[in-house]
């Protein structure tokens, strides 16, 4: 195998107290700059817009972070118009100057870090430590989609004599962008700049929750040069005019990710031809996970335990990597409920802006009921082990862990996207990996264990787009870890990683007598 030299951006090290200190100076600059309203970008102009919406901090929800415009179904089809119009010169124009605006967006990134993350803490109710590596992230999908269109625009020759033959890219056209609150920065930074590379024009429809950062992304991308009409930012309601240019016969294609009921619904509209449309289009959507680490009798249990915890509880919980079954073999069953659990109550549960908290908020009062509902239903399925008490003013949900699941009980099977762990009793590894692949998803997973031929059997069987031996499952780096899964996961190749691109082109190729 090659392996590829990638030098990815280097996270803030939080254990200087200078560091530490300038994050958290950020945080209250930030908090002066609340409440601004933020509106869509046309075709390089702010619109009004009848509708606007309040962002609020998940830690202090009577805190607005910022008001956003929501783009109208009219106002909508202007985007559509300018996109459009700026399509002929965006296709034309080089690949290594759309490359160099991407690493000019990467470098302001890099100068607004503090910033950003800020943002993050404030608006998704994220801590600095997990909101620091998403800007690195950002940064690296900027500089490492660059690096990948020049590669890919080289083409490839398949010359014989007297024959040239030449295979090429080529932009697809307009291409929306659906993306989720849940990596405010880095998802919706990686999806938009691989499809403006590629050349081709580029509607952002932010999650509402995270619409702030979104706008920040957008600021960033037209000072790093984008040109009007090219990208433009469209907050808008997901079931009005989302579904309405997800259906749009000039939309070429559609990059989601969030959850598998809205993914489906994606795919499925997409797939029907509307009058007056001349292509079919591509849906790249990245959905959920219900996702395992196996810790068999060999395991290393300091390892697993705080393996498993970082994984189950980062974010609450609320990434589609996160580990919401872990599955234990019998021997160490016990023991290892025991530790996971003492290891669990250590967590602090608090405002994400406090250094202390390791366990933030979750999104909205929406996703506190649902995550709730889930936590009563466990009840009734399996043995609560651990309902860690949260803060009443905020969207909180404390890490949570039932012992004794069944491996189809509706909490080991269902997405619950919040501080929710089941434990699953194994009595053979075979049985484990039954357990495992035992979902309708196929994105993360992990095992622990020293025993070479369970690893093997791992490495074979295991039903996951990613899996992590003897780590934690949660936090994919650039061109390290491409991400991405299969099965109800999603459709579509991994972001970060070297087949990412090619879904936002068409390949060509021209055969030449000479
Ligand atoms: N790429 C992220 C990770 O590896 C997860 C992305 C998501 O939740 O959508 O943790």
């Amino acid at each position: 195998p090659t392996s590829h030299a990638f030098a990815n951006a280097p996270d803030t090290d939080f254990s200087i107290a200078a560091k530490r200190d300038r994050a958290l100076a950020a945080i209250q600059t930030v908090r002066q700059q609340l409440g601004q309203t933020y509106l869509p970008l046309v075709n390089g102009q702010r619109v009004n817009t009848l509708e606007v919406i309040e962002s609020v901090n998940p830690s202090n929800p009577s805190e607005v972070v910022g008001k956003v415009g929501l783009l109208s179904i009219e106002q909508a089809e202007g985007a559509i118009a300018a996109a459009k119009a700026a399509f002929p010169a965006w296709k034309n124009t080089p690949a290594t100057e759309r490359a160099a605006i991407l690493r000019r967006a990467a470098d302001l990134m890099e100068q607004r870090r503090a910033e950003l993350c800020a943002w993050m803490v404030l608006e998704t109710g994220k801590v600095l430590g997990q909101a620091d590596p998403e800007v690195s992230e950002a940064i690296d999908f900027c500089r490492y989609y660059a690096d990948e269109m020049e590669r890919l625009d080289a083409g490839v020759n398949f010359d014989v004599v007297g024959e040239t033959n030449r295979y090429h890219y080529q932009p697809r056209g307009i291409s929306l962008i659906i993306s989720p609150w849940n990596f405010p920065l880095a998802i919706p930074t990686g999806m938009t700049v691989a499809s403006l590379v590629a050349g081709n024009c580029t509607l952002l429809k932010p999650a509402e929750t995270s619409s702030v950062i979104a706008a920040k992304l957008a600021e960033i991308l037209i000072e790093a040069g984008v040109p009007a009409g090219v990208f433009q930012y469209i907050p808008s309601k997901g079931s009005t005019v989302g579904a309405h240019l997800v259906k749009h016969p000039d939309v070429h294609m559609i990059t989601f990710t969030g959850s598998q009921e809205v993914g489906c619904r994606i795919y499925a509209e997409a797939a029907i031809l509307k009058p007056g449309q001349r292509h079919l289009k591509r849906v790249v959507a990245e959905m959920g996970g219900k996702n395992a680490i196996i810790v068999d009798e060999s395991a290393d249990l300091d390892q697993a335990v705080q393996g498993v915890v970082y994984s189950a509880f980062g974010y609450s919980g609320q990434k589609c990597s996160a580990c919401s079954r872990v599955i234990v073999l019998e021997p160490i069953y016990d023991t290892f409920v025991n530790r996971l659990i003492e290891a669990a109550k250590s967590l602090h549960v608090g405002i994400a802006e406090s250094p202390d908290t390791k366990v933030g908020p979750v999104i909205d009062a929406q996703a506190q009921n649902r995550i709730k509902a889930y936590i009563e239903k466990g009840k009734e399925e399996a043995t609560l082990a651990l309902e860690m008490p949260a803060p009443d003013n905020g969207y909180f949900v404390g890490p949570t862990i039932f012992t004794n699941v069944s491996p189809n009980a509706k909490i080991a099977q269902e997405e619950i996207f919040g501080p929710v762990l089941a434990v699953i009793k194994a009595t053979t590894f075979d049985e484990a990996m039954d357990i495992a692949n035992g979902t309708l998803y196929a994105l993360t997973g992990g095992i622990y264990s020293r025993t070479p031929s369970h690893l093997d059997r791992a490495k074979a069987e295991f039903e996951v787009g990613n899996l992590y031996i003897n780590r934690h499952i949660t936090g994919a780096i650039v061109a390290r870890q491409p991400f991405g899964g299969f099965k109800l996961s999603g459709v579509g190749s991994k972001a970060g990683g070297p087949d990412y691109l090619l879904q936002f082109l068409e390949p060509r190729h021209i055969s030449e007598n000479i």
